[in-house]
């Protein structure tokens, strides 16, 4: 019994150790547990409070969307607004400009009509002036032709203005052209200059003018050019006190010629030099008003030199006097009635169509040639008639071009003779092999007959200027 009793006690030991054993795992198992539970209770928690400060920021962002839409629709609204009020006034603008064109058309015509209708009774005031004055209807005391020779001067300055007043609806409407012509320079600045002499001696001005002996005839307008020279001109009168000065200049440089007008007169204030060409503007000086005008000049003489393809410049000192310069285009050709005409130049080409063509050019420029078809023609030529230029192919028949010039070059006479060789070779160092053989000029085919012409004439001048510094 005891042994059974000791043997359950035993038993009951050995359960109650596995029970403490499982006592102590479900103790550490819970402690565990407790430990992962505060662990994920903490996660939740930063879970939820970033949940939170995520919901606030969402808000807060919609919050200023919603600000950012409605300001953005209110900037919508503007815009469109604004666009509405743009297309309103550019609408009212083509209606304003479509508006001023009629009336500048209107204007234009009117003063055509008025200008044309004033030149009527002006041809009877100053053909009458004319019949009286040269005393066709009687003679005339002196008092009487003095009051005649007023009105037809009166008569005269009225027809410059309503010229004027004409030119300038004829400009702005495109309806003048300009018909250019070669024009000698120093002629065209000498007629200008002797036309206003007496107007410039009674107000005891100086006028001198610097045209140099060497300058050629221009393309020109010459009716036109005079309007702007004696504009440009009786402006310096006008606007320079008695005893001034006035100097008419010329100088070419490399392809225009430019003519200064410069006077010792009142001068134009710097800030007004921009307006000076606008129509109707007019320097609000004391000379200014005591002279009177229309303020039509400058813009008159700006078109007729843009017509030109020129244009025109002012410098100008307040009391010291202005200067305005014409720049014209200007490639210096020989007056074709003078000495082109006596000049022959020797064409040496063998190429027939070529020779057709640069014979064509010349001739309407009014140069007199000779065509030969080889180096031994032209230098048979040469010699016999001395030509006043000589354009010679290179590449010829029985002598080529290159024998000739040295050929002709061997003749005293023909030493200086200008020969433009012409090749079509165009290879690197012909020009030098044309030029070491004796030519004066080298030009390479195919030519521009403008470039060609260019240089004939400044070859013929050249020779010209030798021989007349000799
Ligand atoms: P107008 O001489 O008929 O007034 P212009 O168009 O010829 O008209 O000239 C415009 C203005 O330019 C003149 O009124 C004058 O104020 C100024 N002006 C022109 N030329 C000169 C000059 N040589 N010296 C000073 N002012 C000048």
């Amino acid at each position: 019994m005891d042994q059974q009793y000791e043997q359950k006690i035993r038993e009951l030991e050995k359960e109650n150790r596995i029970l403490a054993k499982k006592l102590h795992r479900s103790r550490t198992n819970l402690a565990m547990l407790e430990e992962t539970n505060d662990r994920k209770e903490a996660l939740l928690n930063q879970v939820i409070s970033d949940q939170k400060s995520a919901e606030i920021a969402l808000a807060l962002r919609s919050e200023e969307n919603a600000k950012l839409y409605q300001q953005s629709q209110a900037n919508a609204l503007q815009l469109e607004q604004a666009l509405n009020e743009l297309r309103i006034s550019e609408e009212q603008v083509r209606q304003q400009n479509e508006q001023l064109a009629i009336a500048l058309r209107l204007k234009d015509e009117f003063l055509a009509t008025v200008s044309h209708e004033l030149r009527t009774p002006l041809t009877g005031i100053l053909g009458m002036s004319e019949l009286l004055t040269g005393e066709f209807l009687g003679s005339l005391n002196r008092q009487q032709l003095e009051s005649i020779v007023t009105i037809e001067n009166c008569g005269k300055h009225l027809l410059s203005l309503i010229e004027d007043i004409l030119d300038l609806t004829r400009i702005e409407s495109g309806q003048m052209d300009i018909v250019l012509q070669p024009c000698e320079i120093d002629k065209l600045c000498q007629i200008s200059l002797n036309a206003i002499a007496s107007v410039a001696a009674k107000k005891n001005i100086h006028l001198n003018s610097i045209i140099p002996a060497n300058l050629r005839t221009i393309q020109v307008d010459e009716k036109r050019l005079h309007q702007v020279l004696d504009n440009l001109l009786s402006n310096a009168i006008k606007f320079t006190p008695e005893g001034g000065q006035i100097l008419l200049t010329v100088e070419a440089s490399h392809q225009q010629l430019h003519i200064h007008i410069k006077d010792t007169g009142i001068g134009i204030p710097a800030e007004e030099l921009e307006h000076i060409f606008d129509r109707f503007f007019q320097v609000d000086g004391k000379l200014n008003r005591q002279h009177g005008g229309l303020g039509i000049g400058l813009a008159i003489v700006k078109r007729i030199v843009g017509l030109h393809q020129g244009s025109i410049s002012v410098f100008s000192k307040v009391g010291e006097g202005s200067c305005f310069t014409i720049h014209l285009p200007y490639t210096p050709t020989l007056p074709t009635d003078g000495e082109a005409n006596q000049s022959y130049i020797l064409i040496a080409e063998n190429d027939h169509t070529t020779a057709r063509i640069v014979i064509a050019y010349l001739k309407s420029y009014g140069y007199r040639f000779e065509w030969v078809q080889n180096g031994e023609e032209a230098v048979r030529y040469a010699e016999r008639e001395k030509p006043a230029l000589i354009l010679m192919d290179i590449q010829m028949p029985i002598m080529n071009g290159l024998e000739a010039i040295k050929l002709i070059r061997n003749n005293p006479n023909l030493q200086t003779v200008p020969i433009i060789a012409a090749t079509a070779l165009a290879m690197q160092g012909d020009e030098e092999v044309c030029l070491q053989a004796g030519a004066t000029e080298y030009i390479s085919k195919p030519f521009r007959l403008k470039h060609l012409l260019s240089r004939i004439d400044v070859c013929l001048i050249e020779q010209r200027d030798q021989r007349n510094t000799k």
